[in-house]
């Protein structure tokens, strides 16, 4: 079965043209489709119409469920392509009206775009919380906070005068955006995570040369339960594989690279090495000998991990977490690449690592330009809280504020705060 949707003013015409007639609206309808050209039967199909303004895009909609062979598709397409005012839709064309159209805002329209691209559990609930408006309706709720707020210190600023402005708004400015702080405070906390979820944890395998690392990489791909995705990476020195670790997202790194060849290519190749493990979420240092790593890679930041490799080389039996090598701030582990031993091990240790970073709280934040609008709105209300500031430059760090809001949603309007001040202290009449 193939499904064809359409959107648009023309919708209810073009029904009633290639399928006999208007459906019964929100209706599964079995229809016989006819070309209007020459009334030639091309499918007999489900139609279902759907009326604007509630639906998807906000506009009369229609969904043709029709066989899903190349020839009826073709012609059904042909079909209605050749309907006046009908075309195929841009990439991405429905999610935009929808967004035109006041039916999504930004945020959720980045959670339709994750949903769609989602690789594992964690990603795909993520996805649907924003998609859902998680973050747009708290993104509401501040909205209407700070245009309170905004509302009051203009109205003190303009109509000092009139009898139904409060004498002193400060107070009541202050409560509001101390409050909104806060919370914009407990969304950004959790952001870390929630971008983490959307883009994959990364755990750098590092480690002298001939450590193992891209045979425990190797033999990571190869467990059909955990493999998603094989990817090269961004530098051509960097291998990545994704893996998928009950639901959560990891990028295993592979830093090994341009370590063979001359002195100056290693020089490089150290040097994005290094820069790697810092920002990395966690850091495996391979070693055969099982020594720890030297004191830079420990201090660049991510908890480092020690990992003994090659264990069948020395017969050693255990294969579980050892005690934790001096200078490390993580367990130690065995494994050899060769036999499988110690794998499950450290699998099993990165998920329970991965789990305990979790905020309580979901994360309502998932991709960084959100987090740089709430960081610009955090930092607006920091400035409007200054109790002994002039109302003229509060006014102004609450007018960026809600400019910091509107660029989250993708919604701007000047409307809100005039319809504010009129509606909560009847000036002007
Ligand atoms: P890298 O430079 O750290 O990426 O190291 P490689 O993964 O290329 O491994 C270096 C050598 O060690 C290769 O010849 C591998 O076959 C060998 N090797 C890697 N892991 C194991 C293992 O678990 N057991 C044994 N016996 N050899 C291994």
């Amino acid at each position: 079965m193939a499904v064809i949707r359409a959107s648009g003013p023309g919708i209810r015409f073009g029904l009633e043209s290639i399928a006999g007639g208007l459906p019964a609206p929100r209706r599964a309808s079995l229809r016989s489709l006819r070309d209007p050209a020459d009334g030639s039967l091309i499918d007999q199909a489900i139609v279902i119409f759907l009326p604007g303004p509630a639906s998807y895009t906000g506009e009369d909609c229609a969904e043709f469920q029709c066989h899903g062979s190349r020839a009826v598709v073709a012609a059904l397409l042909r079909c209605l392509d050749a309907l006046p005012g009908w075309r195929m839709a841009e990439p991405g064309e429905f999610t935009r009206r929808a967004f035109d159209n006041g039916r999504l805002d930004l945020t959720e329209v980045e959670g339709v775009a994750d949903l769609i691209s989602a690789e594992t559990d964690a990603q795909r609930r993520q996805a649907l919380r924003q998609m859902d408006g998680g973050l747009s309706e708290r993104a509401a709720g501040w909205r209407d906070q700070l245009l309170r707020a905004r509302a009051l210190v203009e109205a003190d600023l303009d109509f000092a005068d009139e009898d139904d402005v409060p004498d002193s708004v400060a107070a009541e400015v202050g409560d509001l955006v101390a409050a909104v702080e806060r919370q914009v405070s407990e969304v950004l906390a959790a952001s870390a995570h929630g971008e983490r979820i959307r883009d994959g944890f990364e755990v750098a395998l590092l480690g002298p040369p001939n450590a193992g690392k891209s045979t425990l990489l190797n033999t990571l791909s190869r467990r059909d339960v955990a493999i998603v995705t094989d990817v090269p990476g961004t530098t051509r020195d960097t291998l990545e594989v994704h893996l998928d670790l009950g639901g959560l997202p990891l990028t295993l790194i592979d830093t090994a690279g341009l370590r063979e060849t001359d002195e100056v290519v290693e020089a490089e190749g150290i040097r994005r090495t290094r820069r790697r493990a810092g920002t990395a979420d966690l850091v495996l240092w391979l070693d055969e000998t099982g020594r720890a790593p030297p004191d830079d890679i420990v201090s660049a930041g991510p908890p480092v991990w020690c990992v003994q490799t090659k264990i069948d080389r020395i017969a050693a039996s255990a294969s579980q977490a050892a005690g934790s090598p001096d200078g490390t701030s993580g367990p130690a582990f065995q494994l050899s690449a060769a036999t499988g031993a110690g794998i499950d091990t450290l699998l099993g240790a990165l998920t329970a690592h991965l789990l305990s970073l979790a905020p309580t709280t979901p994360a309502l934040v998932t991709r960084a330009r959100q987090r740089l609008c709430l960081e610009r709105l955090q930092a607006a209300l920091v400035s409007a809280g200054g109790d002994d500031l002039p109302l003229e430059i509060r006014a102004e760090h609450l007018r960026r504020g809600t400019d910091a809001l509107a660029s989250l949603t993708g919604r701007v309007g000047v409307e809100d705060i005039l319809g504010e001040i009129f509606s909560s202290f009847c000036i002007g009449k």
